[in-house]
């Protein structure tokens, strides 16, 4: 179960502890010696002491104080004050950003005669402005898990413990605080994403009774924007275990509620392909971080939405659509319903869609069209597309070989390659080619479109 509040925290002192400043970034110890020099409080906290506790390094370094924004604005000349949901100041050196944030106050459970706290609350219990300042205890006790609540004291050196958080960082042990789960989940339902993510990074356990309400909760992801979960989703399947991190989803039923068409083409064909594409294009995006390999998100979003895009492809070219237009709506579509879950920003939204576009164009050899295809800007991260598909069963391995053997290829091999390919006559080619270029895609909506409800392609 959860854990009670606890108004007495456990201190430990420097010497029984590990986090040593070395490990510290400098940036953040600077902006905790200024602010205690100042007169503050200044804690280091949340994943920046978890991890150090944990001999890991840390993503980034959180601070918290007593101090309000406004005062640390004042020691900080080289601060920002954001956020409107919580307010706080973003300290800037160079590249590195130290979020410094005012412990907040404590929240009233939804549903008590809390009148401040009914206004910061939706109907459902959900919190959506968060402004009020309290003391580190209550700070403490309002973070998401017990080992996100653990602080570094600048003052003294020492670890301060509110909510259990090192007894169940011994154990492995990933427990949200309070005594009410589902009123926390309620209150945030990214806290479930949170469980997986924490779960999967840390190779925790999920608390049994923090764990039992997540199917029956996991509706509860509709009414977060989607712009939040796509920040979310970026650091479920962009940190190196995207992979575990799929497969944990899915089975708590969070991920039909991030990509509800995948999830139903995955849940309807099971032991095939689809899954396997979808696991080994993770896979891949893990292995490639672990190697200290850069990933694109458009290339893992590509992945994760290919399979409802596929089968809408094929249909559409059943119905007599042409290849080029059939992946135009296809793409079109799925991208479209999915705004609405996870918003995919058009920076990533864009070269995702040209993934697609290009597979269909891959498969397309002859004369001087892989030429052209090799110098497109999306090409490598159609071609890495291709492999996937490839080892995954969905399309012939020789196809892929092939575009293998065409770039290792010298100009001379490459124009025997493309003369080959001449006599294979392509698979389907019902319409005659059309632009492939700018507007191009909106063009082949409109065709594809015809009639606006559909009626006008409905005789397939
Ligand atoms: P990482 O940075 O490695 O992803 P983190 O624990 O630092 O992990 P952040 O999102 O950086 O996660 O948040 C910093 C801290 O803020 C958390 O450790 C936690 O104490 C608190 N926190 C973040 N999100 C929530 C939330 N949704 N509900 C309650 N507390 C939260
Ligand atoms: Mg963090």
């Amino acid at each position: 179960m959860s854990v009670p509040a606890q108004t007495e925290p456990l201190i430990v002192p420097r010497p029984e502890h590990s986090v040593s400043r070395s490990n510290i970034s400098p940036n953040a110890l600077k902006v905790l010696y200024r602010l205690r020099d100042a007169g503050h409080a200044a804690y280091l906290v949340g994943g920046g002491v978890r991890d150090l506790l944990l001999g890991h390094e840390p993503k980034d370094f959180d601070i918290a104080t007593d101090a309000t924004p406004e005062q640390v604005r004042q020691v900080f000349r080289n601060s920002r004050l954001i956020g409107r949901r919580f307010r706080l100041a973003h300290v800037f050196f160079g590249p590195e950003i130290i979020e410094v944030a005012t412990f907040r106050g404590s929240t009233i459970p939804a549903g008590t005669d809390g009148t401040d706290d009914d206004a910061r609350r939706a109907e459902n219990g959900m919190i959506l402005r968060d402004n009020v300042y309290g003391t580190i205890a209550e700070d403490a006790l309002r973070r998401d898990f017990t080992v996100n609540a653990l602080y570094y004291n600048i003052d003294d050196f020492s670890l301060v413990d509110y909510a259990g958080g090192l007894e169940d960082m011994e154990a492995g042990r990933l427990r949200l605080i309070g005594d009410d789960v589902e009123a926390r989940y309620r209150e945030d339902p990214v806290r479930m994403l949170r469980a997986v993510r924490f779960a999967c990074k840390l190779g925790f356990v999920i608390d049994a009774g923090c764990e039992a309400p997540l199917p029956e909760l996991a509706p509860l992801l509709s009414e977060v924007p989607a712009a939040r979960l796509f920040e979310e989703a970026l650091k479920l399947f962009q940190a190196g275990y995207g992979l575990h991190a799929f497969e944990k989803l899915r089975h708590y039923g969070l991920f039909e509620q991030l990509f509800p068409a995948t999830e139903e083409c995955l849940s309807r064909q099971e032991h095939e392909f689809p899954v396997t594409f979808v696991s080994r294009g993770l896979d891949n995006t893990d292995r490639r971080i672990l190697d200290g390999k850069s990933v694109v998100p458009q290339f893992l979003f590509a992945v994760l939405l290919w399979e409802p895009v596929r089968l809408r492809y094929q249909e559409l070219l059943e119905e007599g659509a042409s290849w080029a237009d059939a992946m135009a709506l296809a793409s079109h579509e799925v991208a479209s319903a999915q705004q609405q879950h996870v918003a995919i920003p058009k920076r990533i939204g864009m070269p995702m869609r040209e993934i697609w576009a290009l597979q269909p164009r891959l498969e397309r050899r002859q004369g001087r069209r892989p030429m052209t295809l090799i110098g497109h800007p999306r090409f490598r991260a159609a071609y890495d597309f291709l492999l996937l598909r490839a080892e995954a069963g969905e399309v012939d391995p020789e196809l892929a070989r092939w575009w293998t053997e065409f770039q290792d290829a010298n100009a001379d091999g490459r124009a025997k390659m493309a003369s080959a390919g001449k006599r294979k006559r392509p698979r389907r080619r019902r319409k005659p080619k059309r632009a492939q270029g700018e507007g191009a895609e909106a063009a082949a909506i409109q065709r594809a479109g015809a009639g606006g409800d559909g009626g006008g392609r409905n005789d397939g």
